[in-house]
C-alpha cells in the first residue's frame, strides 16, 4: 500500500464512522458504544477472527403500531461485496461437512438481495430441506406472521440460517459444521449490508456476534458488527413452545422497526 492509498483508507474510515455517528443519534440510540474492538470480522475474505460485538444500545423508543418503511435500499452498498449467486455458485453441491450425507436440499437463503433488514436463523428443519427454502415449517409460519406485522412480506427482507444443511433430527450445530459453514453466511450479510440484521435464537446470536451469552442476556439490545445493527430476539420455534414471550419479541421488533424508519428520514 502507498502513503497516498493509506490516507484515502483513512480519510474513508473517518468518513464511515462519522457516519455511523450521525446514524445513530438520529436513529434516538441512546448508548453507542466503540464498534472497533473487532478480533473477528463479518466480511468475507478471511481469516481474521471475527470481532466480540459492542453492545450499543441499552434501551431506546418504541412506538405501539407497527411503522411503515421501505423494504429495499435505494443506495447501493458502500463496498464492493461478492453478489450472492457468486457466493451460491462458490457453495456449489456442497460436501465440505457431513451434514452434506443426509441432507435433500441445501437451504441458502431466500428474499431481496438488497433487503434492509435480514432474518438468520440456526439451521434448516425437515420442511426446509425437503423444499429447499429457510423457514418454511411451523417455526417459518409464525416468522411470516411477525415479517407482516412489521409491515413487510417474506419477499422484502432477506432470510437466511448459519448452517445451510440440516443436522440429523435436527440435532444442535457442531461447532466444525459451523466453522466450515459461517463463512457463506458471513459473505451472504456482505453482500445484502442489510441495516439491522435480526438474530433468531441463541445459536444465531452467539454465531454472528462471536458471543457466548445467553440469548435472554442478549436480546433487545443492539450490537454493531462491521458495520451492521444486529438484534437478537427469540426463535420462533422457541416462540411457539412459549407464546407468553411473543409480546417480548414484538417489542424487540417494534426497536427494529424504530432504527429503520429514523435511517430511512
Ligand atoms: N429453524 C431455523 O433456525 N431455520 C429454519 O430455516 C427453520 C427452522
Amino acid at each position: 500500500m502507498t502513503a497516498e492509498s493509506d490516507r484515502k483508507t483513512l480519510a474513508d474510515i473517518a468518513r464511515q464512522l462519522d457516519a455511523y455517528g450521525r446514524y445513530f443519534q438520529a436513529a434516538g440510540l441512546e448508548e453507542v458504544g466503540s464498534p472497533a474492538r473487532a478480533k473477528h470480522s463479518l466480511k468475507p475474505g478471511g481469516d481474521t477472527p471475527l470481532p466480540l460485538a459492542t453492545p450499543i444500545v441499552r434501551t431506546i423508543g418504541t412506538s405501539d403500531a407497527p411503522v411503515a418503511v421501505t423494504a429495499t435500499q435505494t443506495t447501493a452498498s458502500p463496498t464492493k461485496e461478492i453478489p450472492l449467486q457468486e457466493i451460491r455458485d462458490d457453495l456449489g453441491e456442497c460436501t465440505r461437512c457431513r451434514l452434506h450425507e443426509g441432507r435433500t436440499h441445501i437451504v441458502f437463503g431466500t428474499g431481496n438481495p438488497r433487503a434492509r433488514l435480514m432474518f438468520v436463523g440456526e439451521a434448516p428443519g425437515q420442511d426446509e430441506d425437503e423444499q429447499g427454502l429457510p423457514f418454511v415449517g411451523r417455526a417459518g409460519q409464525l416468522l411470516t406472521k411477525m415479517i407482516e406485522s412489521m409491515g413487510f412480506t417474506r419477499e422484502d427482507v432477506y432470510i437466511a440460517n448459519v448452517l445451510k444443511c440440516r443436522p440429523p433430527g435436527n440435532r444442535p450445530p457442531r461447532p466444525d459444521e459451523v466453522a466450515t459453514c459461517e463463512p457463506f453466511l458471513r459473505k451472504q450479510i456482505a453482500a445484502i449490508n442489510p441495516q439491522v440484521l435480526c438474530a433468531l435464537g441463541s445459536f444465531a446470536a452467539q454465531a454472528v456476534l462471536r458471543r457466548e451469552d445467553k440469548i435472554s442476556a442478549m436480546r433487545g439490545k443492539f450490537f454493531l458488527i462491521d458495520g451492521i445493527t444486529v438484534m437478537p430476539t427469540y426463535h420462533p420455534a422457541y416462540l411457539l413452545r412459549n407464546p407468553s414471550e411473543k409480546r417480548t419479541v414484538w417489542e424487540d421488533l417494534q426497536k427494529i422497526m424504530a432504527v429503520l424508519k429514523k435511517a430511512a428520514t
